[in-house]
């Protein structure tokens, strides 16, 4: 038997709970395997779906953590980088994260072809630990198969509303713009116009 034989399933236990028998039977949870098509996942097998829910749980154990963490020390600063949040054309919400502005450039490029044109709700300076950190505050919004989207609802908007387009990150908003108007959509960032000293047709 050769290695092509070998077609791996996912090892992700759900338990499902099982009604009694008899009125005075208790219901039993009982273990079931997941089984879809998976790949190696560190050290266990998984399906896409389920490597994004334990993805998921990581990022809310340090969420949870970094969180704290601010609230002893509010001055500390954020890792390098830069926390996007965008609206996406079904209303729904990304909250990812990019190093640079180059990087910057290519997310939002890879975002357009997987979800279509996008508005700019908020470009932060902060990296890896501000978007744990919101990942973890929202995490009743997210929809687990998909990574890192979220439901949308009024605080998450208005929050994201706040936090602006930081300055260093405005090239690769305006080459998103511009990208997109060139495939016929006019993107909206309504925080744009909100930065003093930017005159509004920038
Ligand atoms: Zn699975």
């Amino acid at each position: 038997m050769s290695n092509h034989d070998i077609s791996l399933v996912c090892a992700w236990l759900d338990y499902v709970t099982v009604p009694g028998f008899d009125d005075d039977d208790k219901p039993t949870k009982v273990p079931v395997q997941c089984r879809q098509p998976a790949e190696i996942a560190g050290t266990l097998v998984l399906c896409e779906r389920h490597r994004a829910v334990r993805q998921e749980g990581r990022d809310n154990d340090r969420g949870r953590l970094l969180l704290r963490y601010r609230a002893e020390y509010p001055d500390a600063p954020f890792l390098k980088g830069f926390t996007y949040v965008l609206r996406l054309s079904d209303g729904r919400v990304k909250i990812g994260k990019s190093d640079r502005v180059d990087t910057l450039k290519e997310r939002f490029k890879r975002h357009h072809g997987r979800y279509g044109a996008f508005d700019i709700l908020a470009v932060i300076d902060g990296g890896e630990d501000l978007e744990m950190m919101l990942h973890w505050i929202f995490r009743k919004l997210r929809i687990k198969e998909l990574g890192e989207v979220f439901y949308s609802n009024g605080p998450l908007i208005s929050l994201m509303l706040q936090g602006d387009i930081a300055p260093a990150a405005l090239p690769a908003v305006q080459w998103y713009e511009g990208y997109a108007l060139g495939q016929g959509f006019e993107v909206e960032v309504p925080a744009l116009y909100a930065i003093p000293g930017l005159p509004a047709s920038h």
